[in-house]
């Protein structure tokens, strides 16, 4: 890998994916890595939002080493697939903390931008607009309050999705800043 890396984390809700969709249209040098997942499809969800897979499929590629990170969140796994971003791309990783706290490891130079929600109401507001039931917006509530002081320990920049339009200048402007520092 030989652009940089932004590893994009914070709990469910928070708007991440919506941010990185945004990031990934205005920044043409941005690669986002699509990850495997045995969560089932969501009804509306895009079907290329995740490779999704058996976990079968999952084990079987795992064992092949070919995840750069991978965990178990909340009884499904997720992975990042050994990135091969086009040349002259910066990599983009949309993943939980564990994940997160994986690729810092083994990629120290990794830029890791935790989102936080704005408030806890707002969180579950969005969780429930996305379709999933209340006993699982319930569990992913739980899980926040979990992931919040490990993601917030790690991060490089910490980010409160309160606007869109702030959060995205925000995000460009870490971006941006990592490729001058890069360049020096
Ligand atoms: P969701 O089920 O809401 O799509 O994702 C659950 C959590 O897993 C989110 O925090 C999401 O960012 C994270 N996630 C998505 N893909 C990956 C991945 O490849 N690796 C890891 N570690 N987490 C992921």
């Amino acid at each position: 890998m030989s652009g940089l890396v932004f590893v994009v984390s914070g709990p469910g809700g928070v708007g991440k994916s919506t941010v990185v969709a945004e990031l990934m249209k205005r920044d043409r040098q941005l690669w986002l890595s699509r990850s495997w997942t045995t969560r089932e499809q969501r009804p509306g969800e895009s079907a290329d939002a995740y490779h999704f897979v058996t976990r079968a499929e999952f084990e079987a590629r795992i064992d092949a080493g070919g995840f750069l990170e991978w965990t178990n969140f909340l009884g499904n796994y997720y992975g990042t697939p050994q990135p091969q971003p086009p040349a002259g791309k910066d990599i983009v990783l949309e993943i939980e903390v564990d994940g997160a706290s994986q690729v810092k490891q083994q990629h120290p130079q990794a830029v890791l931008i935790f989102v936080l929600p704005p408030s806890r109401e707002e969180q579950r507001a969005r969780l429930n607009a996305r379709g999933d039931d209340e006993r699982k917006v319930d569990q992913r509530l739980r899980k926040a309050e979990e992931e919040e002081p490990v993601g917030i320990a790690l991060a490089d920049h910490v980010i409160v999705n309160n606007h869109l339009e702030q959060t995205i200048t925000e995000m460009l402007g870490v971006i941006n800043e990592a490729r001058r520092t890069a360049s020096m």
